[in-house]
């Protein structure tokens, strides 16, 4: 870990889960590239996790990247506390892990159900709770949570992964609600279709056909998604909360 000059102002801290790769190692170099430390975490890829690691440091911040699965709340717990311990209190949080097991309902397996719900919902109440006590306390601090156009408008194919990502929507807004007099802003980014792992496994037929239907006709990049990430924890979005953002290129239109 690089340390700050002793003169450096301190630079706002924040820990984002799913950070080694796509949409999540997008949001950590963007939130390093405007002066955040960052804290993030990854399930188990350690190349992913050292390359972004790189990219953020390459931008003077000071970086934390640990292997934690954020299905393990014992795990989640002591990655925000080693984290806090190193960086300092987190001032943002983004919540970026998430999978996908598709199948039709008929077919689907409960394994398949349950690890989507635990990772992307589950794993979305791990992190905020695991710094939702701070933030109160300290009367400060901005969340960002990953859903999906599939979490507000359905997907098929993808119950397990519409039910977690309107499960993410309903929770942020609630936790909004509940800790806006405490100066915590909580709001939601829904992506469409973006260019990542998560997408490139996708049938090339169903690619096509995907495409046809956004009216910007190309699939979004992860910078994209980060660039509106930041805006939202930022002071700039200082009046906005309980919202939900997609970043689409027009799909639900
Ligand atoms: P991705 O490229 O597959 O990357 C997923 C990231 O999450 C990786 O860093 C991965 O770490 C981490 N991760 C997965 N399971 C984890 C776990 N149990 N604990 C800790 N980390 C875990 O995914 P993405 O496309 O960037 O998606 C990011 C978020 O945006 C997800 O919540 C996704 O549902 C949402 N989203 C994506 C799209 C899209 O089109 N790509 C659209 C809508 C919403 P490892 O590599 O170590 O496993």
């Amino acid at each position: 870990m690089t340390q700050p000059e002793a003169s450096a102002p301190a630079r706002p801290v924040a820990l984002v889960s799913g950070g080694s790769r796509g949409i999540g190692r997008a949001v950590v170099e963007r939130l390093a590239r405007d002066g955040h430390d960052v804290a993030f975490c990854y399930r188990s890829d350690e190349q992913a996790a050292a390359t972004a690691a790189g990219l953020a440091r390459a931008h003077g911040a000071r970086v934390l990247a640990r292997r934690v699965d954020v299905t393990d709340r014992a795990g989640v717990r002591a990655f925000v506390k080693e984290a806090e311990a190193a960086l300092g209190p987190v001032d943002a949080l983004v919540t970026a892990a998430g999978i996908v097991r598709d199948n039709p309902l008929v077919l689907m397996d409960d394994a398949e159900w349950d690890a989507v719900l635990r990772t992307n919902l589950d794993g979305t109440y791990a992190l905020c709770h695991a710094v939702a006590f701070s933030m109160m306390k300290r009367r400060t601090g901005a969340v960002v949570t990953l859903s999906s156009v599939a979490g507000t408008y359905g997907q098929a194919s993808q119950t397990n992964y519409s039910a977690a990502k309107a499960g993410i929507i309903g929770f942020t807004k609630a936790l909004a609600k509940e800790q806006g007099r405490s100066g915590l802003r909580a709001n939601v980014v829904a992506p469409g279709f973006i260019d990542t792992d998560m997408t490139a496994s996708l049938d090339a037929k169903v690619a096509r056909e995907m495409l046809g239907r956004i009216p910007l006709r190309r699939f979004g990049r992860p910078e994209e998604v980060a660039a509106l990430v930041a805006f939202l924890l930022s002071p700039h979005a200082s009046y906005v909360t309980g919202q939900v953002f997609q970043v689409d290129g027009g799909i639900a239109l």
